[in-house]
Formats: structure tokens, sequence, C-alpha cells
């Protein structure tokens, strides 16, 4: 695995559940890079294998096969109380159920409090940090609430303020807007969009809303447990001096040289299982087997 400086690192990730008599592969050899600062959003259909890649980056699953490092972590072969130091410092993390990132009895002070303590943490940063971070996710005037008190999208801020109490380097959301309508996704959105850019904490988010990814510069998209695509959007300036957003779809090639030929492609050509390549000076052709 290269040792470039990128902050997350996957490579042929495989993991399999094993529920009875029945293997299910949920991801197949998935590649994933994800340097220092950026913020990348991953989609792909239900069942696709989203949330098990996050929960595999948070430490709370375990790979089956494959390499994946986080910052100097390799999630392989951690013991289990580096497992959960790599929890409480490393990432931070918004699970796909906005209930379950919150606790009932406590007020959003006292949630963002919560893992600060667990880290000994003291009273008076504690305070301060709770502070600042409620304000960063605009909850401030919310701080003695508890969730039920709260929107749906003040509980997703509130969680992302818990997220990042401990200072992590990465904040994973799994669908943090999946619940919510969609004038309140966009704030939800727009605010991991502040934490990334005023915070500097890489963000890894999934969703399914195309608007969604369409605000971020790199989205990762998963097929059958695997990353089949990647679009990059960068904004260009016209010669009029007006700005617009481009995005470029690309296939993702594994170290292997695999790729994956999207379904339409393979329908429109009938490709199956044997196909010709051909090597051309400046591009590779692929033809049916006819
Ligand atoms: P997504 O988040 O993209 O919808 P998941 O990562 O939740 O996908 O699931 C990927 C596949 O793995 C699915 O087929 C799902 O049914 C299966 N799966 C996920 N978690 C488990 C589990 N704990 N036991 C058995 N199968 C699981
Ligand atoms: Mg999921």
């Amino acid at each position: 695995m290269s040792a470039d400086g990128a902050l997350i690192e996957c490579e042929s990730l495989v993991r399999i559940y094993q529920s009875g008599p029945v293997e299910v592969q949920a991801l197949q050899g998935l590649d994933l890079v994800v340097e220092r600062g950026e913020m990348v959003a991953v989609v792909g259909a239900s069942g696709s294998g989203k949330s098990t890649l996050l929960s595999i980056l948070a430490g709370i699953d375990a790979p089956t096969a494959g390499r994946a490092r986080v910052d100097r972590w390799n999630l392989l072969s951690m013991s289990r109380r580096d497992r959960v130091r790599y929890r409480r410092q490393t990432v931070g993390f918004v699970r796909q159920q906005t209930a379950s990132n919150l606790i009932p009895y406590l007020n959003a002070r006292q949630m963002v409090d919560l893992p600060m303590t667990a880290s000994g943490v003291s009273t008076a940063e504690r305070r301060q940090r709770s502070g600042e971070l409620l304000e960063a996710l605009g909850v401030g005037s919310f701080a003695d609430r508890r969730p039920a008190q709260l929107s749906g999208g003040q509980q997703m801020r509130v969680a992302i303020a818990v997220a990042l109490a401990n200072r992590p380097h990465v904040l994973l959301a799994d669908e943090p807007t999946g619940e919510l309508d969609t004038a309140t996704s966009a704030e939800v959105f727009a605010a991991l969009r502040d934490v990334n850019r005023d915070l500097g904490v890489t963000v890894v988010v999934v969703t399914h809303d195309p608007a969604v990814s369409g605000q971020v510069e790199r989205t990762v998209a998963i097929r059958d447990g695997r990353t089949s695509s990647e679009v990059l959007r960068r904004t260009a300036t016209a010669e009029d001096g007006g700005t617009h957003v481009i995005a470029e779809e690309y296939a993702v090639m594994d170290r292997a040289g695999r790729i994956q030929v999207p379904r339409d492609y393979r329908e429109a050509l009938a490709l199956t299982r044997r196909v010709r390549l051909a090597l051309e000076p400046d591009h590779i052709t692929i033809r049916p087997d006819a």
C-alpha cells in the first residue's frame, strides 16, 4: 500500500456476513482512497455495501480480508485497546438512524460533553468546546434541549457536534439526510461542508440523494460491494468570466487492472463473458466477442 499521505486507504476490501447457512458478500474487493481534508460522497443502491464500508471505517465492524488504513491505524490488525482509542479519537461517526445517535434524557450540551468526559477532557475545556461546536452547527441556542424538543434537522446537527467532540480527523456520516425533507437536508449538508472547510475535518458521507452528492467535488459510486465509478466536479471559468461546474465521470480501476463496464454499455453491445481488448495509441477499445 502506498504511503503517499492519503488519510484513508482501502484496497480489495472484503466483508462477508454469515447469516445461518447463507453467506452475504457485502464488500467484494472495494478500493477507496480519501485524501486529508477532502469531502467525499459515497452513493449506491440499497444493499450495495455503503453502511458496511462506513462501519468498518468507524472501527465498529472488522473486514474479512483486504486492507484498510485510516491515518496510522491498520483496521485489520488493531488490538482491542487500539480500537477503543481509534473510535474515541480518530473518527467521529454519525449513524444512519438519527435517533440512534442521541440519548433521550440528555440535553444537547450534555451529549456533546459525553465523548469528551470519556477521553478525560477537563470540565472547563468541555464546556468551551461543546458551546463552540453547537454554535458552529447552528444549534447553539438549543444547548439545553433534549432530543424530543428538537426538530429532525436540529437533532442531526447535534449528532454531528457529538461526533466532532473529540476533534476526530475523519467524520463519517451514514445517510445523515435520509430522514429529512429536501430543504432541511440541504441545510444539514451545508453544515457538513462548513465543518469540512472550517474545521479541516475529512468527511465521508453516504447519501442516496443526487442533489446532495452534486454539491461535493468527488462522488464515489459503489455497486455490488465495489467502487464502480467516480464523479469529479470542478469549477471552470468561461471566456465571458462566468463560472460553471464541470462534472466528469470516471470508471475506477483496481491495482490488478479490473474495471467495471456499466450495465447499459454491456447491454448496448451485448458484451458478455469474453470481450476483445485492443490497445490503440491513446486509448483501449472493448469489442464483443463475435
Ligand atoms: P447499504 O448501506 O448500501 O444499503 P449494507 O452495507 O447495509 O448496504 O449491506 C450490504 C449487504 O450486506 C446487504 O445485502 C445486507 O443485507 C448485508 N448485510 C449487512 N449487514 C449484515 C449483517 N449484519 N448480517 C448479514 N448480512 C448483512
Ligand atoms: Mg445503509
